[in-house]
């Protein structure tokens, strides 16, 4: 008998699910809508310039490959930190944030999750917004949080339920930790706006919950770094002992090279001193330390004024072909008299759209037109191009007439 005799098979995960489906096709029209990375115009992966560049000068410095410190690239923390909550900010200008590299987005939540399992006092059941991103559930159950939801989408409107969202957040325990999406919200491309983010800014204090921000897609959201960060900066502003995770997998196009980072408010130079070194104590048995190449990418790319500006370009370029494809898509299908409300295809921001499209809708885009997405009808808008988002409306039209 083998020793693994009694494993049996689990569940695919349905968004690489969706990338087999569509490897398999042979038409040469089809189109994978599933996968959440940036295409260019030409449906091709994107390379940064600015990363190229600063690629080059890595390898001109010919660099060596020692071991980084458990909590990652000094100077890749403070340009991560200071890009996220601004330079002047309270928590940096007073030397109280407590900053771990980490292994992209995911990695900076795994590791904030573990510590809120270890360390935080009042709650271990963690909020998340229906729906929210899939990873989010498996990572707060492997880190031993209690997981519970608040509403967020609202399906007849296809916009946000905010009513639902205060409420569930009102009526959760005192203490709760309430993790938000600071912006594009995945997998809704829904956002509260400026205003609503006040009012929950209000509503998580008087609860006393703590506020767990997950920043996949800074400047990405809306082609604008700072409007992107406004709920993170807002709330730090208002005195919440924020904890923060940020990736550049999607603002610089870094996905393989998995760089990130998690941090942490903290109350007083001492405390941020406590908090780190409990990081530590965190990170080194789950991967000793961080990988180097990807955070000396975005040190040499924050670090480097020139490189910066031109990046800040780059970031709004990928935010502004993707609001584009979101005016083609939503005027063809008006033009196609295609029945149904489609303005929150405009509205909505980042990487995906939250289409409305039922199941059985997805499976005939599938078999009649080759096109692939997630059974939950989102779209990647990222794969979408001059070249295809025509053909796109037209199967969609069909789909739902
Ligand atoms: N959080 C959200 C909401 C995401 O959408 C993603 C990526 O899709 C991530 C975190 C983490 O991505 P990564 O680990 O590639 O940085």
């Amino acid at each position: 008998i083998s020793v693994w005799g009694s494993v049996v098979a689990g569940p695919p995960d349905p968004i690489l699910g969706v990338t087999e489906k569509f490897k398999a096709d042979k038409s040469p029209k089809k189109i994978n809508l599933g996968v959440g990375a940036y295409r260019d115009g030409n449906g091709k992966p994107y390379v940064l310039p600015t990363v190229k560049k600063a690629e080059q000068k890595l390898f001109e410095a010919k660099m060596d490959k020692e071991y980084l410190p458990i909590t990652g690239l000094g100077s890749f923390t403070k340009l991560a930190a200071e890009l996220a909550y601004g330079k002047d900010s309270k928590p940096l200008v007073e030397d109280r944030l407590a900053i771990s590299q980490s292994i992209s987005g995911t990695g900076a939540l795994r590791i904030a999750m573990a510590f809120l399992g270890k360390f935080h006092e009042t709650s271990k059941t963690i909020y998340l917004p229906t729906p929210t991103w899939g990873n989010h559930i498996p990572i707060a159950k492997d880190s031993g949080l209690t997981v519970k939801h608040y509403k967020y989408f609202d399906k007849d409107t296809v916009g946000l339920d905010f009513e639902g969202m205060k409420a569930d957040i009102k009526s959760a325990p005192d203490g709760s930790i309430v993790l938000l999406h600071a912006c594009a919200h995945n997998p809704t491309g829904v956002d509260p706006t400026e205003a609503q983010w006040r009012e929950l800014s209000d509503l998580v204090k008087e609860k006393k919950h703590f506020a767990f921000f997950d920043m996949a897609y800074q400047g990405f959201a809306s082609g604008d770094i700072l409007k992107d960060a406004y709920a993170v900066r807002y709330f730090v502003e208002q005195g919440h002992q924020i904890l923060l995770c940020q990736s550049f997998a999607k603002n610089m196009g870094l996905y393989g090279e998995r760089v990130g980072a998690v941090s942490f408010v903290c109350d007083s130079p001492e405390e941020k001193a406590k908090v780190d070194s409990q990081l530590k104590i965190i990170v080194r048995p789950m991967y000793s330390n961080p990988p180097v190449h990807g955070a000396r990418l975005v040190s040499e790319i924050l670090g480097n004024q020139e490189l910066y500006n031109e990046w800040l370009v780059e970031v709004k370029g990928m935010a502004d072909r993707i609001i584009d494809m979101r005016t083609k898509l939503y005027d063809t299908l008006v033009r196609l008299e295609t029945p149904g409300e489609w303005k929150h295809i405009k509205s909505q921001i980042g990487m995906f759209s939250f289409t409305g499209l039922k199941p059985e809708q997805v499976e005939k885009l599938a078999e009649k037109a080759s096109i692939y997405l997630t059974k939950d009808g989102r779209i990647s808008m990222a794969g979408l191009n001059d070249g295809n988002v025509e053909y796109f409306a037209e199967s969609v039209s069909k789909a739902v007439k």
